[in-house]
């Protein structure tokens, strides 16, 4: 790959288990499940930030779960994976709507 290419001494790359590539600073310490929300698993994007330092997963989930249940997170409750398979689905069916 030609991108591969222009990777110069200070970035270095990596492949999520997904297939894509990153591409980060040489000495930032990669992490792969960094990049993945720790409740619903998709891949976290830069609007997430706030939910991920407020609790640790993306702002989908921080809506739907952390925030209305902000004690109780914060105590490391967490939604059955039943829950989150059902909220996976939806998520899924709405991006394939949105892709017709
Ligand atoms: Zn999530």
């Amino acid at each position: 790959m030609k991108f591969i290419n222009n990777i110069n001494e200070y970035q270095s790359i990596h492949q999520h288990s997904d297939g894509f590539f990153i591409i980060s600073p040489r000495n930032y310490n990669f992490i792969e499940n960094n990049l993945d929300c720790q409740v619903c698993g998709f891949l976290l994007l830069q609007n997430d930030d706030v939910y991920v330092e407020k609790f640790s997963c993306c702002i989908k989930c921080g809506l739907k779960w952390a925030e209305p249940n902000r004690d109780s997170w914060l105590n490391g409750w967490r939604p059955d994976d039943n829950e989150i398979k059902v909220e996976i689905l939806q998520r899924k069916k709405s991006l394939i709507n949105i892709n017709v």
